[in-house]
C-alpha cells in the first residue's frame, strides 16, 4: 500500500492535511511541520489533494 510522506522543506505547517485526514494520522510538530503516523495512514490520498504547497507524496512502504 502507498502511504503519505511529507516533504519537510515544502511544508508550511498550514494544518489543512491534518484537518482532512479521516484517520487522524497527521499532526503538526511544534507548529512547524506536518508529521504523518504511517501506522495510521490508510493511503486515501485526501491529504495530498488539500495541501497548498504540494508537499505530500504517496510512496510505497
Ligand atoms: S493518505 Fe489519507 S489516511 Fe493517509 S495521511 Fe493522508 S489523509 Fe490521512
Ligand atoms: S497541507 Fe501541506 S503545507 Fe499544510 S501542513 Fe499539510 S503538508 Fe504542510
Amino acid at each position: 500500500m502507498k502511504k503519505a510522506v511529507v516533504n519537510h522543506k515544502q511544508c508550511v505547517a498550514c494544518g489543512a492535511c491534518a484537518d482532512k485526514c479521516p484517520k487522524d494520522a497527521i499532526s503538526i510538530f511544534k507548529g512547524i511541520v506536518a508529521v504523518i503516523d504511517i501506522d495510521k495512514c490508510v493511503g486515501c490520498t485526501l491529504c495530498t489533494k488539500v495541501c497548498p504547497a504540494n508537499a505530500i507524496a504517496m510512496e510505497k512502504k
